[in-house]
């Protein structure tokens, strides 16, 4: 079963086409990896994904719902507030930047949604950040601020606020690109294990030797166009095109 269809998607800023015709699907316990030079338009598709940006054309499909209801004089209709809502809760996003609320404590950010969005009960809040927070290991700083943490616990709790909306989607954008190099590898086994739980996710990652180690498919994006994509034993290990010899030979030694 397809998680995400993403079918022949554009997107333009301006006059600018950043998204070019873009085509690919995840199926329920896959692992998407997205690799590619800066500028490539990889946060951009998964911004089309989580409804942070429009598409111009094209149409994505989450777990069998729609973004784009119809299409009126080559005009995306979008689909109504519930579905999006739907879609929404369903796709969790991980960001680069953490994104975590400041002035909320390690156990508020977690249960920020839960409470306001999904209007759990408070035991059922309680035992769903409890969970998430063990699984981090962040039991310890559940009563700290953002600020007293390390990049490292900031992102582990970036990944535990998506984790306890238990989504049937996890997109991950450069989750340990502004992470101290020490710290990378701490967040790296926390997302490698999710993988071997088999959650569905889009990652867009630089770092190559870890993409091929948890990766169910690769795909290599160059000017908003996806080069090539496959297993990580075609991409990484024999890519055909030269844009992806190109780029990859930057990250072997
Ligand atoms: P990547 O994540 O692969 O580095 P992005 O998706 O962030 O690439 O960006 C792709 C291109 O789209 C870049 O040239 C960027 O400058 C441009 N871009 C991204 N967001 C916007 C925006 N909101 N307005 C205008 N241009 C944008
Ligand atoms: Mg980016």
């Amino acid at each position: 079963m397809n998680v995400v269809e993403v079918k022949n998607i554009k997107k333009k800023f301006g006059t600018n086409e950043i998204i070019n015709d873009i085509s690919f699907t995840v199926k329920k316990g896959e692992t998407l990896v997205i690799i590619g030079p800066s500028g490539s338009g990889k946060s951009t598709i998964l911004r089309c994904i989580n409804n942070l940006e429009k598409i111009d054309s094209g149409n994505i499909i989450i777990n069998g719902k729609k973004l784009i209801k119809e299409y009126k004089k080559d005009k995306p209709i979008y689909n109504n507030k519930d579905i999006l809502k739907q879609i929404n809760l369903e796709t969790g996003m991980v960001f680069q930047n953490f994104n975590l609320f400041p002035h909320l404590t390690v156990k508020e950010n977690i249960e920020e949604a839960l409470k306001y969005v999904l209007k759990k009960n408070k035991n059922e809040i309680e035992n769903i950040s409890n969970n998430v927070l063990t699984k981090l290991g962040l039991t310890h700083k559940k009563d700290s601020y953002p600020c007293n943490l390390s990049g490292g616990q900031m992102q582990r709790v970036g990944i535990a606020r998506c984790l306890a909306l238990n989504p049937k989607l996890i997109c991950m954008d450069e989750p340990t690109s502004s992470l101290d190099p020490e710290l990378v590898g701490e967040v790296l086994d926390v997302i490698k294990k999710l993988a071997e739980e088999k959650k569905t996710m889009i990652i867009v990652t630089h770092e190559i030797k870890f993409a091929e180690e948890i990766a169910d498919k690769i795909l290599f994006m160059a000017d908003g166009k996806i080069i090539e994509q496959g297993p990580p034993n075609n991409v990484i290990k024999n890519p055909q095109e030269i844009r992806t010899k190109q780029f990859l030979k930057r990250y072997t030694v």
